[in-house]
């Protein structure tokens, strides 16, 4: 039998908010990277013309501005190591996709 457990809204209204408000932007800088991943980086949205790049930049500015709210309000614990490691991950991979994209090409 499955368990049953009572969830109830996070009870702190400002916390709340923060919480919500971090992640509808979240949501909102998928779409957009999503977008830039099918239409590409230097595209424009077909409908209104705002270039992908700028609509992703903002989006970024947005998130930015909702996560720092959100470490304010909940007490800031960023673990910059995490963060480090993480980033360090990343820029190893992209070497590695690299010297990947010269092993293709003609000698
Ligand atoms: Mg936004």
């Amino acid at each position: 039998m499955t368990s049953i457990t009572l969830w109830k809204p996070e009870s702190d209204v400002i916390v709340h908010q923060a919480l919500g408000k971090s992640g509808e932007e979240a949501s909102e800088l998928a779409k957009i990277l999503f977008r830039c991943v099918i239409q590409g980086l230097d595209a424009s949205d077909p409908g209104t013309g705002k270039p992908n790049r700028e609509a992703l930049w903002e989006e970024i500015a947005d998130v930015e501005a909702a996560l720092q709210w959100l470490r304010e309000v909940i007490d800031d614990e960023f673990d910059c190591d995490r963060a480090d490691r993480k980033l360090n991950g990343f820029r190893r991979w992209q070497k590695m996709l690299e010297a990947d994209a010269r092993q293709g090409e003609p000698a």
